[in-house]
């Protein structure tokens, strides 16, 4: 018999892997977990029917949040991400030597606890002695921060479910509060195009230029979410992406990157016009 995980990209299309096996299955006081092994992608984890996080394309999306920012601003020393549970975004922010303290402020210790358990890929840098676990909404920990961070990265789920609150003005307002005069937001973005996630997508990008004087969107291609077509976002009270770009502060870090590199980081910011129009409209 062959099993296969589908999720609806939208009510009129799907988007199928044949498993080998369900490796876990699990209500959580937020959410419905799930693991599969895959032949294609590997071990693989859904929230709620959704795909999160695979063995074979993570390094995309955990290579896009976090190299970014810290090409621009090498100097960044105190981290928070939201959401992550992961732990994929937290690895890559433990590949700088220069970042003295991230904090994680993740919902659901039952993602974290699995992903230790299926996902050593992403979740094997959790334990390290700059990185502190908060389990608690990131929007009610978000409005006690003031002034604090130099990055802000949020890997959250869509704005349904328990990352609804992620996405409103409120939240980004709180963003930026939480920023020290330097700081740099990143946040999940969305898509440009199937319906519902370009409506997310507008949404989130209006809220944010409310708050910040810099609001930018980038792109890059993610094989297993909608579309495969995904977005970040950079805001900031000072930095432009492009213009501050320090190659040369990037390049002494000395990273290895499977997807990540300066060049890309330009061309990751000149969106399609259907894009751009969507954004400017
Ligand atoms: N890369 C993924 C994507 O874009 O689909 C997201 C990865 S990560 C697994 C998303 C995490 O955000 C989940 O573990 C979820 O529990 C967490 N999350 C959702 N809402 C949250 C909230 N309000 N506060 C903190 N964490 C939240």
């Amino acid at each position: 018999m062959e099993l296969w995980f589908s999720e609806m990209h939208t009510e009129n299309t799907k988007f199928s892997i044949k498993i080998k096996e369900q490796l876990f299955h699990a209500n959580s006081p937020f959410q419905e977990i799930d693991f599969f092994d895959s032949e294609d992608f590997g071990v693989f984890f859904t929230l709620d029917g959704l795909m999160m996080v695979n063995e074979k394309d993570e390094f995309i999306y955990h290579d896009m949040i976090t190299h970014v920012p810290m090409a621009v601003n090498s100097n960044i020393k105190k981290v928070l991400v939201i959401g992550g549970g992961d732990g994929g975004t937290v690895r890559e922010l433990t590949r700088y030597p220069s970042i003295e303290t991230i904090h994680m402020v993740e919902i659901d210790e039952m993602v974290v606890n699995a992903c230790r358990e299926y996902l050593p890929l992403t979740a094997e840098n959790l334990n390290e002695p700059r990185v502190s676990l908060f389990f608690e909404d990131g929007v009610a920990f978000m409005e006690r921060q003031k002034d604090a961070y130099g990055l802000i990265l949020i890997d959250s789920t869509d704005p349904i479910g328990p990352g609804e609150g992620l996405f409103t003005k409120t939240f980004y307002q709180s963003c930026y509060d939480a920023l020290k005069e330097d700081g740099i937001l990143i946040n999940q973005h969305e898509s440009p195009y199937y319906t519902r996630d370009r409506e997310a997508m507008i949404r989130a990008h209006q809220r944010i230029k409310e708050s910040f004087p810099i609001a930018k969107v980038y792109q890059f291609h993610m094989p297993t979410y909608p579309s495969g077509h995904w977005l970040f976002g950079f805001a900031s009270k000072k930095y432009d992406p492009i213009e501050d770009l320090d190659v040369a502060s990037w390049n002494r870090f000395n990273l290895q990157t499977k997807y990540y590199n300066t060049d890309l980081h330009k061309g990751a910011f000149a969106l399609p016009n259907y894009v751009k129009n969507a954004l400017e409209a």
